[in-house]
């Protein structure tokens, strides 16, 4: 695939997301702050974002379209809560399409960029959107906007109102309360991957694994460790719950990170990286309060969370840059 049709591809996935959206603020705002905003439409500083939101409020009512269902848990009362909400939900979006197209067209540099800290314009200049998709200077009133991408604002109109057309349509030929639930249904939240949540302090999660059985032979593991990237408990590098030839932790590591995953040893509080049949030990995340480690837990003092190590793991984890980390590799024995 060429760089321009991947990201011509986004264009209109992009957009299609920010009609969603602005659905969904439509479905999140008082009819009271709606009177207010529509009173702005004709202004030249009202943000492009909120006349197409009243736009499409107004399609909405014309086809007979209901959409503000919950008035009184609304979370959306300024231009700015709209703003915030909509860049929030496409900067998500974005992240996770810039790490593709890294991937995809093996952009080293961008390989290694932190994803989830860039922000919305950011992401877009990685894709060379070059599309004023967002005014960061804001208008007299200070108030940034965010636009559809490659639309301007009345080709955006005739979406939106062509797409209300095409729900009162499908409306009058299906089941009513299955188009309304449909079109009630949030967006999807698009997350970067990341790895699991850690409790703070190590006592709690050392008290919990350390009398468990291993999810896999149902025995107390002789080195119990706990797979960061989805949360299962197992046996690390034993023989006691091996298929064919390969130790558990090399099996799981397949089927759950493709091949390479991060294990937490519960007796140790290190960091076990496992990528193919190598594995190699990361320092720990867990501190005591003077910033030290405790490896093996001789010393007994209470360790807690160091977030930042986790995040540090976290990011070579999704940049998949562990080689250049661990020259210390050891090969894995085959049972
Ligand atoms: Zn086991
Ligand atoms: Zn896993």
């Amino acid at each position: 695939m060429e760089k321009d049709i991947y990201v011509r591809l986004v264009q209109k996935l992009y957009n299609v997301l920010y009609v969603q959206l602005l659905l969904n603020v439509a479905c999140n705002v008082s009819l009271k702050c709606l009177k207010k905003f529509k009173q702005r439409t004709a202004d030249a500083s009202c943000p492009i974002v909120v006349k197409l939101l009243c736009h499409l409020t107004d399609c909405l009512q014309t086809y007979g379209l209901h959409f503000s269902d919950n008035t009184e848990h609304n979370n959306i009362s300024s231009t700015s809560d709209v703003t915030d909400f909509m860049r929030k939900g496409l900067t998500e979006f974005l992240s996770l399409v810039v790490l593709l197209y890294a991937h995809i067209f093996q952009l080293s540099d961008l390989i290694e960029q932190n994803y989830a800290a860039l922000s919305h314009n950011e992401l877009l200049k990685e894709l060379h959107v070059t599309a004023k998709v967002e005014m960061n200077i804001g208008n007299e009133n200070g108030e940034v906007d965010i636009m559809p991408m490659n639309w301007s604002v009345e080709e955006a109109k005739l979406f939106i109102g062509r797409w209300c057309q095409s729900v009162e349509t499908l409306h009058q030929i299906v089941d009513n309360e299955n188009v309304e639930k449909k079109l009630y249904t949030p967006a999807i939240r698009w997350h970067a991957p990341s790895l699991i949540s850690l409790p703070n302090d190590y006592d709690s999660l050392f008290q919990y694994y350390h009398k468990k059985l291993c999810e896999s032979c149902k025995q107390k593991p002789k080195t119990p460790v706990l797979c960061l990237l989805c949360g299962k408990f197992l046996c690390y590098n034993v023989d006691c719950c091996s298929r064919s030839m390969y130790a558990e932790h090399i099996w799981h590591s397949l089927e759950c990170g493709n091949g390479t995953a991060l294990y937490l040893n519960i007796d140790t509080s290190l960091i076990s990286i496992a990528k193919g049949l190598r594995n190699a030990t990361w320092i720990s995340v867990y501190l005591d309060k003077h910033g030290e480690e405790d490896k093996n837990l001789k010393r007994g003092k209470p360790l807690y969370l160091n977030e930042e190590r986790y995040s540090l793991l976290n990011q070579m984890w999704i940049t998949n840059s562990f080689d250049q980390f661990s020259r210390q590799w050891n090969f894995q024995r085959i049972n």
